[in-house]
């Protein structure tokens, strides 16, 4: 696919603001601190990153999915961690209520998430429950007009720095497995509300994650996100657009991965020669080239179908985000192999590449989930 004037022009500026933005000392920084840095937060909620795929009526750039598919891929090309701060909030935090949401919860949580001011997370996972999504045990018992929230969410990206969250929670004890799982918007500093500690994570430093525990935390009505019973189905349609997401952050990974090991090879010299010389090299960077390059078109083409609303759209997003993420592996394998011994070394980005990538292959649906989507869609 070649990129029309527009979307051209929105990579040109992603790049651009990421390359002078994202400094080595900015990353390394996060990699070794661990935690949250609001100032470059602020500077790309400034730009209007935050809000790229909300609606202008929500205070959004009103961008389609190719247009977020092209931020991912453009950050995470400097930075896999600092692409998470611009998707969360076009992704699963703002995609439920863009899904199920009133008119007067759109217009009250969407401007300011859009706008970087308050940060909305996604809380699905649970300790017993994580491909199996459906296994949720988290309850909210109708009492009047209110629920009362009982459960913990694990593994949730952002926790920490939240305002709000999405949760998912049994409002239906007598229906089995994923049905009468209702969706629910959640002020994190309501009583009852707490976070686990922060995990200590292999990559994507910087981006904290923590579990949210909810002992009897009282919620109004108005904080049920679409039908009573029936939020299921829509955790799962908000995943095919994060799933999107994940594949574009694979494939600007992958990217790094390829920049990083054709700039090595032509350096590092061996035997008198530059080991861009040796085919054992050259081949890997070719290998490297052909992922990279499949990844990207089956995720621009998944995005194009999202927008087209196209009923294969759900589908071609789980093959971008299976093929992408394994490719983003394949690919930081192959950076670090070509360093040799420096490659492990955390001076040398690639260390830091393969740590991160592997994170692409697990969140938002492991790479055996969406093979179980790929297949099911051929063999049911
Ligand atoms: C850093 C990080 C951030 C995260 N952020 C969030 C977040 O913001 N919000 C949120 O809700 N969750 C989040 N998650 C949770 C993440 O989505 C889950 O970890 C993931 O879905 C897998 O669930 P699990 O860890 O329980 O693994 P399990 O489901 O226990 O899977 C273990 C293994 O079994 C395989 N497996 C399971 N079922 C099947 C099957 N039917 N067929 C074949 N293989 C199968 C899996 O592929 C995997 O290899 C995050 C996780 C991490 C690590």
């Amino acid at each position: 696919m070649i990129l029309d004037k527009k979307h051209a022009m929105q990579q040109k500026l992603f790049r651009q603001f990421a390359e002078t933005e994202f400094t080595k000392e900015l990353q390394e920084e996060l990699d070794t601190t661990g935690a949250f840095n609001w100032d470059i937060h602020n500077k790309m909620a400034k730009y209007g990153f935050m809000g790229v795929k909300i609606p202008v009526e929500y205070g959004g750039a009103g961008g389609d999915y190719l247009s977020y598919v092209i931020m991912n891929e453009e950050l995470s090309r400097q930075d896999l961690v600092l692409s998470i701060y611009a998707n969360t909030s076009n992704s699963l935090g703002g995609g439920p209520l863009l899904l199920a949401g009133s008119e007067e919860q759109k217009k009250e949580y969407l401007p300011p998430v859009a706008r970087g001011e308050k940060i909305l997370v996604f809380g699905l996972t649970e300790p017993g429950a994580g491909s199996d999504a459906g296994g949720t045990n988290t309850t909210a018992i109708p009492d009047g007009d209110d629920f009362i929230i009982n459960g913990r969410k694990c593994f949730i990206s952002g926790a920490p720095m939240a305002d709000w969250i999405i949760i998912f929670a049994k409002t239906d004890l007598s229906q089995k497995g994923s049905r009468g799982i209702s969706m629910f918007i959640v002020d994190m500093h309501l009583p009852g509300v707490s976070l686990g500690a922060d995990e200590k994570k292999m990559g994507i430093k910087g981006y904290p994650t923590s579990d949210v525990v909810f002992e009897d935390v009282r919620v109004g009505k108005e904080c049920l996100i679409g039908p009573l019973n029936k939020g299921f189905p829509v955790a799962m349609k908000t995943l095919d657009g994060g799933r999107l997401g994940v594949a574009a952050m694979s494939v600007g990974l992958a990217q790094c991965a390829l920049d990083e090991a054709v700039k090595y090879a032509k350096e590092r010299k061996q035997f008198g020669r530059r080991i861009a010389d040796f085919q054992g090299v050259s081949f890997m960077i070719a290998e490297m080239a052909a992922d990279v390059e499949a990844a990207r078109q089956m995720t621009y083409h998944a995005a194009e179908l999202k927008d087209a609303n196209d009923p294969e759209a759900g589908v071609a997003c789980a093959k971008a985000k299976y093929f992408a993420a394994e490719a983003a592996n394949r690919c930081a394998y192959k950076a670090v192999q070509i360093h040799g011994g420096y490659g492990y070394i955390q001076e040398y980005k690639v260390e830091r590449l393969y740590r991160d990538a592997r994170i692409l292959s697990i969140f938002e649906g492991t790479t055996q989930i969406q093979q179980l989507v790929i297949a099911n869609s051929l063999l049911r």
